[in-house]
C-alpha cells in the first residue's frame, strides 16, 4: 500500500485544477474539531458544505457503518437490499413522499428529478411540455442537465451547447414565473427554498406559496432542491415544512449521509409512476453501506429535540456573528435559517469573502463562502455550544486582524 508523505504541492502535479484547495490538510475529525497533518487544531464551522450533518466521527454513524460493513456493502438494482428499503420506508414516514429514488450525489438526484419532470408531462400531456423554469443564481450541480438548469451562465461557459428547453425567472418575482409559464409547454418548476450557493437567500413564503398556485394552475410539477437545505438543516426535516409548501419532487443529498454519498428524490407515487422499469438507474444508488448510515442520520435528526437544538444553535452564532460584524462593520446582516447562515459583508468589504476563509483558517476556524459577498456558516447540526463560543472567539480574531 502507498503511505508516502503527502502534502498539498502533490495537488497540483496530480489532480486536474478544477479546485483551488487550502494548504491545510485535515486527516482526523471529532465531532465538530478537526486536526490537520501538523496536528493544528480547527472548530468546523464549514461541515463540509452542509454534509457532515452529526460531525465528524459520530459513534451513531461509526456503529451504523460498521455494522452493515460486515454483512453486505452492496448489490445490483437486480436485487433490493434491507437497508434501501428502510430508509425508503422511513423518507416517506417522514414527508409528504410516497416513493423514493436514490443516487450518490445532489446532481445526480437532480438529473432524476428533472429527466422524471419530463417523463410524466410526457406520460400525461405531450411532448411539447417539456420546457423546466428554474432560477437566476440557482446552483443544481455540476453535470451538463443540472448546470443549465442552474442559474449561473459561467458555469456552463465552454461547455455548450447545453440542453434545451430551460428558462431562468428572477428568485422572489413571481411575475417573471408568470411570464414564463405556459400549460402547453413548461413540465416543471424548480427551486432552491434557500439558494445556497450563490449567497444564502431564502425565498419569500408568498413567493412559494404563489409558485405552487401557478404550477397548479399550469400542470406544472413544483420541484424543491433541498440538496442544502434539508435533513435538519434548517430546524424542520425539510425546509419545505417550514414555508407549508408541499412540492411534487424533492431532492436530498449533502446532509444525508453526513458525509456517506448518498443522494435521494421522493415523489408521489403518481409521479413516481412515470420512472417505469428500465427509464432511468444508478448502480450505486441505494448502496446498503449508504443507506445503513443514512437511516442513522434521518433518525437522529428527525427527533424533536434535535431540531429544536438546530434553532437555538442557529440563534447563539446568529447573535454572535451579527455582534462581529458590527464591532468591526463587517457584515450587515445574517440571513437564512437553522445552521445554514449568510453573513453578508458591508459594501466596504464587498468581494472580499474569501479573505474571510482565510484568515478564520489562520486563527482555526473553518468558514466557508457563499459568492464574494457572503461569509456563509453549515456548521454540525449537533456542534457544542462550547464549540460555538470557541469558534466566534477565533473568527472575531481573526476579523480583528483584518480589520486592522
Ligand atoms: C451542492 C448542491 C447541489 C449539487 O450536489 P452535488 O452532490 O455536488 O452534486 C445541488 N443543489 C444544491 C442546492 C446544492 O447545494
Amino acid at each position: 500500500m502507498n503511505k508516502e508523505p503527502v502534502s498539498r504541492e502533490l495537488f497540483d502535479e496530480v489532480m486536474v485544477p478544477n479546485y483551488a484547495p487550502g494548504n491545510i490538510i485535515p486527516v482526523r475529525g471529532e465531532g465538530s474539531r478537526v486536526w490537520d497533518q501538523e496536528g493544528r487544531e480547527f472548530l468546523d464551522l464549514q461541515g463540509g458544505i452542509a454534509v457532515t450533518s452529526l460531525g465528524h466521527a459520530h459513534p451513531g454513524l461509526l456503529g451504523a457503518l460498521q455494522e452493515q460493513s460486515e454483512k453486505i456493502w452492496h448489490l445490483s438494482n437486480v436485487m433490493t437490499n434491507e437497508p434501501a428499503l428502510r430508509l425508503a420506508k422511513t423518507l416517506c414516514d417522514h414527508t409528504f413522499a410516497e416513493r423514493v429514488f436514490f443516487a450518490n450525489s445532489g446532481a445526480e438526484a437532480n438529473e432524476a428529478a428533472f429527466k422524471l419532470a419530463r417523463r410524466y408531462a410526457w406520460d400525461h400531456f405531450s411532448p411539447d411540455k417539456h420546457e423546466i423554469i428554474s432560477f437566476k443564481n440557482a446552483f443544481h450541480g455540476r453535470t451538463l442537465f443540472t448546470v443549465s438548469v442552474g442559474g449561473q451562465q459561467k458555469y456552463l461557459e465552454g461547455f455548450e451547447p447545453a440542453p434545451g428547453g430551460i428558462h431562468h425567472a428572477d428568485f422572489n418575482d413571481l411575475d417573471s414565473v408568470k411570464a414564463l409559464i405556459s400549460k402547453e409547454k413548461t413540465c416543471a418548476v424548480v427551486i432552491e427554498p434557500i439558494q445556497g450557493e450563490s449567497g444564502v437567500v431564502p425565498a419569500d413564503p408568498e413567493f412559494l406559496k404563489g409558485l405552487r398556485k401557478l404550477c397548479d394552475e399550469n400542470d406544472a410539477l413544483l420541484i424543491f432542491d433541498e440538496v442544502q437545505t434539508g435533513v435538519g438543516r434548517t430546524g424542520h426535516l425539510y425546509a419545505y415544512e417550514m414555508y407549508g409548501v408541499i412540492p411534487d419532487i424533492l431532492t436530498s443529498a449533502k446532509g444525508l449521509g453526513g458525509g456517506f454519498p448518498v443522494a435521494a428524490m421522493l415523489t408521489t407515487a403518481k409521479v413516481g409512476a412515470s420512472l417505469a422499469v428500465g427509464t432511468h438507474g444508478s448502480t450505486y444508488g441505494g448502496n446498503a453501506l449508504a443507506c445503513a448510515v443514512a437511516q442513522k442520520v434521518i433518525d437522529t435528526v428527525s427527533q424533536p429535540e434535535i431540531l429544536k437544538g438546530v434553532s437555538e444553535r442557529s440563534e447563539k452564532l446568529r447573535q454572535g456573528m451579527l455582534a462581529i460584524g458590527e464591532r468591526y462593520g463587517v457584515f450587515c446582516e445574517v440571513r437564512g435559517a437553522g445552521l445554514l447562515l449568510g453573513c453578508v459583508l458591508t459594501d466596504q468589504w464587498k468581494g472580499r469573502a474569501k479573505d474571510f476563509l482565510a484568515a478564520g483558517l489562520e486563527e482555526g476556524v473553518m468558514v466557508l463562502v457563499a459568492g464574494a459577498d457572503v461569509v456563509r456558516l453549515a456548521p454540525s447540526l449537533i456542534i457544542p455550544e462550547t464549540d460555538i463560543d470557541d469558534a466566534l472567539e477565533r473568527f472575531e480574531t481573526a476579523v480583528k486582524k483584518l480589520a486592522q
